[in-house]
């Protein structure tokens, strides 16, 4: 299916839904990806943009992110949030905080592999293995590039002599491989569907979901929505299951701005609580 940019008439489209759900990805979707992962810092005039949003009636926003629940709930640092963490193992949905069981049963796993892979890779320069606790992220991003394919070999080698590797499975992410359990919620879809779970009978019913995300993993969540949500890709792709695309996490920002706007036009005597 041929992709759309998000234009004036989608914005109003959606602005003039009741009962919306937002589901944001963060990484390459509220702020530009970097080399650091731990430098990916929203900007002031994001979260004040979100924060706008989320205060709107007939707003619900949840961050749903491959990073740990911790990390990207201190990055966003919004309370009345609901928050997803490693791509669905972890979650903070209506202040509850709950952690798949699988998770918790191969977490012993993670942290060994994680120790190998660290290990075997020391030689490659700027590799960084970063263990979630419940996943685990081998960046190459910052690797040269004559080094990529020796790092990706190195990798593949510790897989195959990894003991548990039927509960887990390899996921490639921009510059990334992810190693996250088979089992339980542990893909951007599955976490989509927990996160509608918990809205109230009464207001699922004319729920709109609307998701924007960057990347691979994301395209879990695309496929998993009604025709009747938003799915939007950022970044232009012709490969993905999304409908709509935005250029880049400023066009995120400025779609966001006129989304408020333009809600603000459409109920103009609720805007705001
Ligand atoms: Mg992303």
């Amino acid at each position: 299916m041929k992709q759309k940019k998000i234009d004036p008439s989608v914005i109003k489209k959606i602005a003039g839904i009741k009962n919306l759900y937002l589901v944001l990805d963060y990484d390459g979707t509220l702020t530009p990806i970097v080399s650091q992962p731990s430098q990916a810092k929203l900007t002031s005039g994001m979260r004040t943009t979100l924060k706008i949003l989320s205060g709107m009636p007939g707003i619900k926003i949840a961050i749903l992110s491959g990073r740990s629940l911790n990390d990207v709930e201190k990055l966003v640092g919004l309370d009345s949030f609901d928050y997803v963490g490693n791509h669905g193992l972890e979650r903070k949905i209506q202040s509850v905080v709950s952690l798949d069981p699988y998770a918790v049963k191969f977490r012993e796993f993670i942290s060994r592999f994680t120790e190998e892979l660290k290990r075997s890779l020391k030689d490659i320069p700027r590799v960084l293995v970063e263990d979630k606790t419940y996943s685990l992220s081998a960046h190459y991003r910052n690797v040269a590039s004559k080094n990529i394919a020796i790092a990706r070999r190195i990798f593949e080698k510790a897989w195959e002599n990894f003991s548990a590797k039927i509960f887990f499975r390899i996921k490639p992410g921009k510059k990334v491989w992810e190693v996250r359990p088979a089992y339980g919620c542990s893909d951007k879809g599955g976490a989509l569907g927990l996160l509608s779970g918990w809205v109230s009978k009464t207001k699922r019913k004319g729920l709109t979901l609307v998701y924007v995300g960057d990347d691979v993993t994301d395209e879990d969540a695309f496929k998993a929505l009604k025709k009747s949500d938003f799915s939007i890709r950022v970044g232009y792709s012709s490969r993905t299951a999304a409908r709509y695309w935005l250029r880049s996490p400023a066009e995120v920002a400025v779609f966001l701005k006129r989304l408020i706007e333009a809600r603000e036009r459409i109920f103009p005597d609720n805007a705001q609580r």
